[in-house]
């Protein structure tokens, strides 16, 4: 794995490659393309009966989840190669008890962006500039490359959220599109979903040392005893919240009432560097390999 610098679809598929390659019971595939033409990328390891989903990266500046999840599958295939432990759970235990579905960078064109910005020949770059104020500066960028915050497109009170959020068109953050699921990433991602039969999703997102667990009443009785589970893991809080809607764990919920969890990693200000890899990932194993642990 990449050690330093930045993470986009370049590092992503070159690690993919890696890990199906040195562990045969690591697949991966495409859910989907971005605006741009990327693959969406997703990850499986785990022959359990319970389905379990982890996205990372919905965000562009938050791009740092994409390789703090990559390391998660990594430690997990290693130690179920070698009899260890991932996240302090023997690995062997998850890999019998789940099977788990990893999308490790939801929106790769808006993390390319975050961290490379918008070069002259980029096919945005004039629409890109204007709607980021006329700055050249695209480190805080949140959407996608049409200025659509993938995490505001979901079919879950979308209209209640837009007149929440007041923002008319594209921008860094906080447009929720002209509809639910008019972006590529976020159409891939809920007709993924609605195939797959998912017992519980979590989408991983900084900062905040937080876990979000509730929508509107629609998660199941045992959803907030999870997310204690895993917050108590990794030193996190399980946050009840209200007022927000429109993100995939919302639409998950409320669609199919099983749990679906926002997990807040990391502390400080987006997007978090890399100096902070180590120790983030260090306490989120634990969290993710509770996770994994916790269907009965
Ligand atoms: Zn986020």
């Amino acid at each position: 794995m990449k050690v330093n610098g930045c993470y986009t679809i370049a590092e992503l598929s070159e690690d993919l490659r890696r890990l199906t390659a040195r562990y045969p019971f690591v697949a991966a595939g495409s859910i989907g393309r971005s605006v741009l033409g990327k693959p969406i990328y997703y990850l499986r390891i785990g022959e359990g009966a319970f389905r379990w989903h982890f996205n990372a990266c919905c965000h562009a500046n938050e791009w740092i989840t994409s390789p703090l999840v990559i390391r998660f599958v990594n430690q997990f295939a290693h130690a179920c190669s070698t009899g260890g432990a991932v996240g302090g759970i023997p690995a062997w235990t998850l890999f019998r008890k789940a099977s788990l579905w990893v999308v490790p960078m939801l929106n790769p064109d808006g993390a390319e962006l975050a961290q490379c910005g918008a070069s002259p020949c980029h096919p945005y770059a004039r629409e890109l500039c204007e709607w980021n104020g006329g700055s050249d500066d695209f480190t805080q960028w949140k959407a996608n490359v049409r200025g659509v915050d993938l995490n505001d497109q979901f079919p879950a009170h979308w209209e209640e959220e837009r007149s929440r959020r007041q923002v008319p068109g594209p921008a860094p953050r906080d447009f929720g599109g002209d509809a639910p699921l008019t972006e590529p990433e976020a159409q891939a991602l809920a007709n993924w979903t609605r195939g797959m039969d998912f017992g519980a999703v979590l989408s991983l997102h900084t900062q905040g040392e937080e876990i979000y667990w509730n929508y509107r009443g629609h998660e199941p009785p045992y959803a907030e005893d999870w997310a204690d589970r895993m917050a108590e893991a990794a030193g996190y809080r399980a946050v009840y919240l209200e007022g927000s809607d429109a993100g995939y764990k919302d639409w998950f919920l409320q669609t199919f009432g099983r749990p679906g969890f926002t997990v807040e990693a990391g502390r400080g200000r987006n997007p978090l560097p890399w100096e902070d890899l180590e120790e983030i990932s260090a306490r989120l194993n634990r969290l993710l390999a509770q996770a994994l642990d916790l269907p009965p």
